[in-house]
């Protein structure tokens, strides 16, 4: 079976070295710099933020002098859903949402595989595969709705006739209806990981926090805090609430997305940005 808590209870080598890391040093200045760096390259290079803020202004970092934008620039997703194409920048680049980008950090916060294993994610057939999971560790979109004929199902089976490592990652319902699908043998072997948005963290114990649009973008830790994946995620509070960044995602780019109503926070025991129910 899985490892639990890669980072805290069974630290593997860098791993521990990370947390030691996170509270020796003070991550804001760098978190910071790398929002206001996107920021100031999504105004020049990517035409729906040029407009937006050109005409009506962004706050924090303020891009024209005495214009402050609505809800300090940020914007709604489904009006980033809807121009998807003016997100991409003008050199070029997809427009393809990736709605697993960020699950193999994600998962990492959280979990071992100790080299190998499967991950299966509970989505619509159209949902393109994780490409960021550790190595050795493959994954697949699973369409509960297709059946047992799929070939991602057939994966899921094998791998745990096999009793190879296998995490299943969705909704709670989601979840549930593959459990009761599965013969008992296997449904046993099974991990389970649900997603939340913003707007539905509980108090766990397992969770990672997703966005339809943004993907993963963080995790609950052991230490019961929603930990952001601060190095690839940026997120500031507005007045129409939490707005997220994608720091390393060129294209389609995506600054500023509000995903719903939540605070910012620190962990006082891991010092890095947590968000707060
Ligand atoms: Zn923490």
């Amino acid at each position: 079976m899985l490892g639990r808590s890669a980072a805290e209870s069974h630290p593997r080598a860098g791993a521990g070295k990370r947390v030691a890391h996170s509270r020796l040093v003070n991550i804001e200045p760098w978190w910071w710099m790398a929002y206001r760096r996107k920021v100031a390259s999504a105004f020049r290079t990517v035409p729906l933020y040029r407009e937006r803020w050109a005409l009506s202004g962004r706050t924090d970092p303020v891009v024209v002098p005495g214009r402050p934008g609505v809800h300090s620039g940020a914007i709604q997703k489904a009006e980033a859903l809807r121009r998807l194409v003016d997100l991409v920048p003008l050199e070029g680049g997809t427009a393809l949402v990736e709605t697993l980008r960020g699950l193999g950090p994600a998962l990492d916060a959280r979990f071992s595989f100790r080299g190998t294993g499967l991950v299966v994610v509970l989505d619509k057939p159209d949902v393109l595969p994780p490409h960021d999971l550790p190595r050795g560790v493959t994954g697949c979109v699973l369409d509960l709705s297709a059946g047992p004929a799929e070939s991602a199902w057939r994966a899921l089976t094998v791998a745990l006739g096999r009793a190879m490592p296998v995490l299943a990652v969705g909704a709670d319902k989601e979840l549930a209806a593959l459990v009761a699908e599965l013969p008992e043998d296997l449904a046993i072997r099974l991990d389970a990981i649900p997603k939340r948005t913003v707007d539905e963290l509980d108090s766990g114990p397992h969770g990672l926090l997703h966005d339809s649009l943004l993907g993963y973008l963080g995790a609950l830790r052991q230490c019961g805090r929603w930990h952001l994946d601060w190095r690839r995620v940026y997120a500031r509070e507005t007045d129409a609430g939490l707005a997220v960044t994608l720091l390393t995602q060129r294209s389609p780019c995506l600054v500023d997305i509000l995903v719903g109503s939540a605070a910012l926070g620190r962990c006082p025991r891991h010092g890095t940005p947590v968000v707060l129910p």
